[in-house]
Formats: C-alpha cells, structure tokens, sequence
C-alpha cells in the first residue's frame, strides 16, 4: 500500500466493517497540516474493494489540496461508503457516522456524489464531525452544489479573460458536459451572463428540458467533447482528459467542476501542448466546501462565505498568470503552490 503512487504520504487511511447494519466504508486521510482533514464521503458501487481505495486515495489529496489554495483552515480526507451492501438507511448512515467519530474529529464529512442533506442528519446520529446540514434558502450550510457553481462561473471569468482575451460572457460559446447539481447551476449563470451554450447529459431528457428553459442546443453525450466551443466546461465524470480525448478537444479552455478530470498528470502537459488553457479543477470547484465549511466552522453570515467563493477568480488569475510566466501547465503550478501550503514539496 506504501508503494501504491496514489498513497502519496497519506496520514492514514482506514477501513470499517460494521457487521450489524453491513456497513463498510473507506476513509482516506491525506493531511491534517492546516486543520482537521475535511472532504465530503462519496456513496458509489465499485467494481472491487482496491478500486474504492484508489477513488478515495485520489479523492482525499485533492482535498488536501483544494482546502489549502482555498485559504481554508481545514486539511484534505475523503470517505467512500461502499454501494452493493444493504441499502442506504438512516442505520447504516449512523453506523458510518460512528466510525467518523471514532476518528475524534480527525475527519469532518459532507456530501459527496451520491449523499444528500438529509443524510448528513443521519450521519449526525452518530457523530458531530459532519457538515453541509440542511439549511433554509440563502443561508449558509446545506448543498454545496450552488456554491460550486457561482465559484466555477466567477473562475470561468478568470479563464476567458486569460483564453481569449474577453471580459465578459457576451456571446462566448461553452459546451457543457453534465447538467446535475453543479452544471446545471453553471448554464444558469452563464445563460444569464449571455453565454451560447450547447448541453450534453447522460439522461438526455435532463439536458432537454434545461436547454427549452436556456434556449440552448444539445447533444449526445458521446459528441459534447468534440463540439466545436471557446470553452468546454466538464461537470459529471473525472479522468475526461486523457491521451484518447485532449487531440479531439475543439475549445481554448477547459473549465468545469469535475473531480480529478486530468486522468494522469501528464495530461496537463498535453492541453499545455496543444494550447489548450487548462483551469485545475480544485482550484475552480471549491466552492461547495467553502460553504460547508463555513457551517461546520460556524460562519453564520452568508454575504462573507459568497465574498470567499469569489475569491476563486482572483486566486485562478494568479495560478494562469504564474504558468504563463513560467510557461508551465497551470495544473503543475497549482499542484507545487498547494503542496507547498500543506508542508510537503
Ligand atoms: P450530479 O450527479 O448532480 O450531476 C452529474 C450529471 O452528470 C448528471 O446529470 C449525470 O446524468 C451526468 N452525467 C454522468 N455521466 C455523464 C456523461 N458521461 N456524459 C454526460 N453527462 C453525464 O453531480 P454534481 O454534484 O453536479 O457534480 C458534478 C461533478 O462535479 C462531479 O464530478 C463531482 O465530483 C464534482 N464536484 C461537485 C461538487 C458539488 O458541490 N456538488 C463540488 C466539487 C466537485
């Protein structure tokens, strides 16, 4: 597991099986350097146990690294809880709070792909060290889906503005890849700021409908990364950019929430080569754990979390600025100015 490249220095990384509900979950500790490891727990079906490792290897250094180039006083977890097993009660969720718990803070959840609001109040049965509780419109707390959208539209700003030399959306063309949560709340804005938007989703029916309310075009989801754009923004899956991908992609910036889009570091030095502006994803998508985070640390007043949220542009413009200066890809920046913040080079 040492020798495992995912591993990369993890603090710790637990498994727990709880027999009386059939309970197992996973959880990665990569750093608490800046603050308790914080990061949300993912509720997925993985083809083998090694597989969900892997996931939450990756997961929870990014988190590390999202937490600390977001100016958060928290360091980088992330947990799995493994799908397949019996189904998602508020027992099990209980169960897989207690074992957050037994880290004694170590750890603090919030949600992830497959978790809701309401089942961090189940979690909460069984430990404090959960955020991103429900909360009544416009406070703040609850899903961080909103959140992470206004920080990938403000950052969108950054990378047009250092892409193609724009400052506003006023006709710039943006191919979107997933309208759930995150992408949806993107095409708002960014329909509102005047963008010309194409829509793919999985569930076409999903992209349909939002494309009426946008007056936006669609797509098959096998046809959004060849689309002929400005930007192309990914909001479902990671590893997206890859060997197969990049020499398709027709856009001059790539700008989305997706986790680890990038599917090995080398693919930074591929969008680099084919002058394709790359913003890292955890730099552009930390909005939703600035949010919780925010509620788990107290922060009651919401105008300061969304002053926080926008600061995603200012830190993005800093991270393209040092790349061109360094001719770099910006991902490779992003990492060094993120490792450096937790102490490790
Ligand atoms: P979601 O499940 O609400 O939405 C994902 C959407 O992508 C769904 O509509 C799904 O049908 C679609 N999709 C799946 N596979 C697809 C494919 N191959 N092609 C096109 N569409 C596809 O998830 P979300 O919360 O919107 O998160 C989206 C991404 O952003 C994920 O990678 C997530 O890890 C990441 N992210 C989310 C947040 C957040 O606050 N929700 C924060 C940071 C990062």
């Amino acid at each position: 597991m040492f020798d495992q490249p995912d591993f990369d220095e993890h603090e710790a990384l637990h498994l727990f099986d709880d027999a009386p509900t059939g309970m197992r979950c996973i959880i990665a500790l990569h750093s608490t350097h800046l603050g308790p490891g914080a990061g949300g727990c993912r509720y997925w079906h993985y083809p083998s146990t090694g597989a969900a490792i892997t996931d939450a290897l990756r997961l929870s250094r990014g988190m590390s690294y999202k937490n600390a180039m977001a100016g958060l006083a928290v360091g980088g977890g992330k947990a799995v809880l493994l799908a397949g097993g019996p189904a998602k009660s508020a027992d099990l969720l209980a169960a897989l709070g207690r074992a957050i718990d037994s880290l004694a803070g170590r750890y603090v959840t919030a949600e992830d792909v497959g978790m809701t609001p309401d089942d961090m109040v189940a979690i909460a049965r069984g430990t404090r060290y959960v955020a991103g509780l429900p909360v009544a419109t416009g406070e703040v707390g609850g899903s961080p889906g909103p959140a992470t959208a206004e920080g990938v539209f403000v950052g969108m700003r950054a990378g047009i503005a250092r892409a193609l030399g724009k400052s506003s959306f006023d006709g710039v063309h943006v191919a979107i890849q997933g309208v759930g949560s995150v992408g949806e709340g993107v095409a708002h804005r960014l329909a509102a700021a005047g963008a010309r938007l194409t829509l793919a989703d999985i569930d076409p029916a999903r992209a349909q409908v939002l494309a009426k309310r946008l007056g936006a075009a669609v797509v098959g989801a096998d046809d959004i990364m060849g689309v002929e754009a400005d930007v192309f923004s990914p909001n479902a899956l990671g590893a997206i950019l890859n060997p197969r991908t990049i020499p398709a992609l027709r856009c001059k910036l790539v700008a989305g929430a997706a986790n680890n889009q990038l599917e090995t570091p080398g693919d930074s030095t591929r969008l680099h080569a084919r002058q394709i502006l790359y913003a890292p994803d955890y730099v552009l998508n930390a909005g939703g754990i600035i949010n919780v985070t925010a509620q788990y640390l107290g922060e009651r007043d919401p105008a300061r979390v969304t002053a926080q949220v926008h600061g995603i542009e200012q830190r993005l413009a800093q991270v393209f600025d040092e790349a061109a200066a360094e001719n770099l890809p910006p991902a490779e920046v992003a990492d060094l100015t993120a490792r450096k913040l937790i102490g490790r080079s």
